[in-house]
C-alpha cells in the first residue's frame, strides 16, 4: 500500500498504521508526539509538572552535595598540612614561624649566627647521646604540629556544625 510519509512526504510502501517513510523520520515523529503530549499535559496540570520539576532538581541537588562536601573536606585538610609542613621552628633560636620557603632561621640576626655556627661546626663536638635527644626532641616538635594541624581542622568543623573526618 502506497502511503505518505507524515514527516517528510516521501511516498513509501507501508503495512498497517505505519505513518514514517524511515527509521530516521518515525524517530522524528515519535519526537515530536513525546512534545506535544508534555505541552498537553503541561496545558492541563501547570501545579503537578512545576512540582515534579522541582522535586527533580531537589533530588539532583542532593546526589552533587556528598561530592561537594568530600571536595571541601579535602581541600581543608591539605591547608592543615601545608600550615603544618610550612610551620616550622628556627633552628637557631627555636622560635616557631611559617615559611613557604625551605629557610631554617626566622630572622635575619638568627640567619647571621647560624652562618657562623656552621663555619665552626659546633655540632661535632654534640656527644652521641646529645645528639640522639635533640633527634627525639625534635621528632616529638613534629608529632606536636601534626596534632596542631589535626586540632585545626576539627576546629573548623565544628564551627561549620560537620562532621569532622579525622
Ligand atoms: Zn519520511
Ligand atoms: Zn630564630
Amino acid at each position: 500500500m502506497i502511503k505518505q510519509c507524515v514527516v517528510c512526504g516521501a511516498e513509501f510502501d507501508g503495512r498497517g498504521c505505519s505513518k514514517s517513510c524511515s527509521k530516521q523520520c518515525a524517530y522524528i515523529r515519535m519526537r515530536e508526539t513525546k512534545k506535544l503530549e508534555k505541552a498537553k499535559y503541561f496545558a492541563k496540570y501547570p501545579d503537578r509538572v512545576k512540582a515534579q520539576k522541582a522535586a527533580y532538581r531537589a533530588r539532583q541537588r542532593a546526589k552533587a552535595a556528598p561530592q561537594r562536601e568530600i571536595k571541601e573536606i579535602e581541600r581543608r585538610a591539605k591547608l592543615a598540612n601545608l600550615i603544618a609542613s610550612r610551620t616550622r621552628e628556627c633552628v637557631v633560636c627555636g622560635a616557631e614561624f611559617y615559611a613557604k620557603t625551605r629557610v631554617k632561621t626566622c630572622s635575619e640576626e638568627c640567619w647571621k649566627t647560624r652562618h657562623r655556627q656552621t663555619r665552626l661546626r659546633p655540632e661535632k663536638n654534640l656527644s652521641r647521646d646529645d645528639s640522639l635527644k635533640k633527634k627525639m626532641e625534635a621528632q616529638k616538635r613534629l608529632n606536636d604540629k601534626r596534632k596542631a594541624a589535626m586540632k585545626f581542622v576539627r576546629k573548623l568543623f565544628e564551627d561549620n556544625n560537620a562532621e569532622s573526618p579525622i
